[in-house]
């Protein structure tokens, strides 16, 4: 599947954003986030200064205070959670306790359709692994180049 990712990313084929747009919607209709939650179990989201202002907001915290006490920087200087599953994600029922104020990079995820696929390619080639949704849309693309 990586593979067939990267000759996407080289030759580039026409139609590949539209494919996109219409095999997203097939992916959401056979797969439910809500009985997976397997990016909050096993990835982190990064967060971006306004997703630490307006979370540590919520919880009555400083930015300073919020970034002690779940994130580090990454290699990039990104802000990552340093556990794993996310301390967000509730036990008892798999769902996000913060979900109206959650991260943005959590509301785009998986980032299946985007106006230029292209440049999540390699995010998609990282979530294959993790995402069942990202599995099938790669899985389906390479059906539909199959078939032509
Ligand atoms: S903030 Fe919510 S949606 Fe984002 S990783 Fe944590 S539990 Fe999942
Ligand atoms: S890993 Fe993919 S399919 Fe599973 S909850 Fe996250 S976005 Fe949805």
């Amino acid at each position: 599947m990586r593979s067939f990712l990267s000759k996407l990313l080289r030759t580039q084929p026409r139609g590949l954003d539209k494919m996109a747009e219409v095999i997203e919607k097939e992916v959401w209709a056979e797969i439910n986030c809500l009985s997976c939650a397997n990016c909050c179990k096993s990835m982190t989201p990064t967060f971006t200064k306004k997703d630490i202002d307006r979370i540590s907001a919520h919880f009555d915290q400083t930015p300073s205070e919020f970034k002690e006490k779940w994130l580090e920087k990454d290699r990039n200087g990104d802000w990552m959670n340093v556990k794993r599953p996310c301390q967000f994600l509730d036990k008892k029922t798999h769902m996000c306790s913060i979900y109206e104020i959650r991260p943005s990079d959590c509301a785009g995820f998986p980032h299946l359709s985007k106006k230029r696929m292209i440049d999540y390619i390699h995010v998609h080639k990282q979530n294959i692994e993790y995402c069942p949704a990202t599995y099938s849309m790669v899985q389906k693309m390479q059906l539909k180049f199959s078939e032509k």
